[in-house]
């Protein structure tokens, strides 16, 4: 039976029929398979781990950015034997993957990101997914060896270090960090700007600096791919910068500290202050050229910006589920009813439901449009999508937060993490000014021509009238002269 049809279905209806009508036809029996393997796994193994696997990092910084918590290899090791491994990368633009197409694998996300486990357990996690998308489309041989092979196999992590404190970095044109050569490798290293040295707040000590670097604080992490400025006077200013890969234990690299968000550690991988000292790297790191580091950045920001939304999709489903299970719980009756029987709280649901759905299609679309093209043929469709989501995540956790009333917002249930996590979604991987910028521009570009199409549909609208023989005549014309009094 169409489980969008008729009265609502007694028991769990699997995920593979629960796909919307529109994704349907663009689906292999093989992703509906691994889609409910998928909603298994992560129901019933990875969401119970959760907790335990946060339990497990300890308690200190040092603790929780050095442990590495054998739940996580177990989960592993039962996602490895149930084929639920590197789904991310899609089968038309890479052999390397487990061979499912944008659509199939974003559906998929939308389960991991329920689960705080998930995406790492199944080798699906940022930014290991970007980074391997980085090694498998642009790197040599010699690079995949060293660096995508063991990344696809789960045995190392990575970091993509190109946000920087001194600069604006939502521009990466801004990007200072210095690359020289030096014979047959690359200094990295540089001076800090003035505004850098004002607002530094004792971290500087004159060294250019990257910051939010995800993944660093995990000592898995084998390999940094750092984007810096190896030819700052070239006057194509898309041209500066390279993309080169840094092994994470290359002398002159120091993990100062690591970045909270609004009060999470993030651990293990969390978000590094890393500073660069005379930081050598052979020129054979390079990734794709000297000089295309921008390409690279494009490339990588493509199909990632959208698994951010395609687990945000399943995070906001995960609110919603303790939101109903908040208002449906018979101990809590304020003014003699249930939650569920106050009407607000029903509209807040159905509110819920119409904007997880819409945000699920668009997210879909785009997945699709990436299939059938690539990245850049569905610009809009990702720019869309990396706004809308977010915002409509952030509005249903604080709509479950809500009913849960203060303990919504204490560490007993997932939903306050869960929040902070999605109000970062506004601001990684580009601010949502960028593509806001971008679209608006984009949309403005029809303006001119509909200017025109207007105003020759009213000059056609005046031919009619005088093909029909009629005066023009304003619907609410009155023609009152003054001195006209009111009949009483
Ligand atoms: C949790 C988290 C993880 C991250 N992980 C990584 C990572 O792994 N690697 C990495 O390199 N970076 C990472 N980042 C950094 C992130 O990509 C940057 O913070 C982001 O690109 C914005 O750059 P910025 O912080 O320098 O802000 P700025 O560029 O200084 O922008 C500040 C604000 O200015 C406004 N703004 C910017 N541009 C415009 C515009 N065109 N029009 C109007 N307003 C505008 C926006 O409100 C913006 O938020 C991460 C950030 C977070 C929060």
């Amino acid at each position: 039976m169409d489980p969008y049809r008729g009265p609502a279905p007694k028991g769990h209806i699997p995920a593979s029929q629960r796909i919307p009508a529109i994704a349907r036809p663009f689906v292999s029996a093989r992703a509906l398979k691994t889609l409910d393997a998928v909603e298994k796994f992560v129901e019933e193994e990875c969401i119970p781990a959760d907790a335990v696997y946060n339990q497990a990092l300890g308690e200190t910084t040092q603790e929780r950015f050095s442990a590495h918590p054998q739940i996580m290899e177990d989960l592993k090791t039962k996602a490895k034997q149930l084929g639920l491994w590197n789904m991310f990368l899609p089968k038309n633009h890479f052999s390397e993957g487990a061979g499912y197409s944008n659509l199939e694998y974003g559906l998929m996300a939308e389960y991991l990101g329920r689960s705080l486990t998930a995406s790492e357990a199944t080798n699906c996690a940022a930014p290991d997914t970007g980074n391997m998308e980085v090694f498998a489309k642009y790197g040599t041989e010699e690079q995949k060896k060293k660096w995508l092979r063991p990344l696809l196999d789960g045995e190392i992590r990575s970091g993509f270090l190109m946000t920087e404190p001194q600069v604006a970095s939502s521009d990466a044109t801004n990007i200072e960090l210095n690359m020289k050569k030096d014979g047959d490798y690359f200094i990295l290293n540089g001076q800090v700007g003035l505004l850098c040295s004002i607002f530094r707040t004792g971290y500087s000590n004159g060294r250019l600096q990257k910051w939010w670097a995800s993944g660093v604080g995990d000592l898995r992490t084998k390999v940094f791919l750092v984007m810096g400025k190896s030819d700052p006077a070239n006057p194509n200013k898309y041209k500066q910068q390279t993309v080169i890969a840094v092994p994470s234990d290359t002398p002159g690299i120091t993990i100062k500290r690591m970045l909270s968000v609004l009060g999470y550690d993030d651990a293990p991988h969390g978000h590094g202050h890393v500073f660069f000292d005379n930081v050598r790297v052979h020129k054979s790191n390079v990734i794709l050229g000297e000089g295309r580091g921008f390409e690279v950045v494009q490339g990588r920001l493509g199909p990632g910006r959208i698994h951010h939304a395609m687990r945000s999709v399943g995070a906001a489903e995960k609110a919603l589920e303790y939101f109903l299970a908040r208002v449906n719980d018979p101990r809590k009756r304020p003014f003699g009813k249930q939650l569920s029987e106050h009407g607000i709280m029903l509209e807040r649901i159905a509110r819920s439901r119409i904007e997880i759905d819409a945000a699920r299609l668009a997210v879909l679309n785009a997945a699709i449009m990436i299939d059938q093209g690539d990245a850049k043929h569905a610009l809009k469709e990702i720019a869309e999508v990396k706004v809308q989501v977010p915002r409509m995540l952030q509005e249903i956790i604080d709509r479950a937060i809500q009913a849960y009333g203060a303990g919504g917002v204490s560490q007993d249930t997932p939903l306050a993490n869960m929040s902070s996590g999605a109000r970062t979604m506004r601001i990684v991987d580009g601010p949502d000014e960028v593509h806001m910028l971008q679209l608006g521009r984009n949309e403005n570009k029809r303006g001119k021509a509909l200017l025109g199409k207007i105003e020759a549909q009213k000059q056609k609208t005046q031919a009619l009238l005088k093909q029909y023989n009629m005066q023009e005549r304003d619907i609410l014309q009155l023609d009152r002269r003054s001195g006209t009094s009111a009949k009483l």
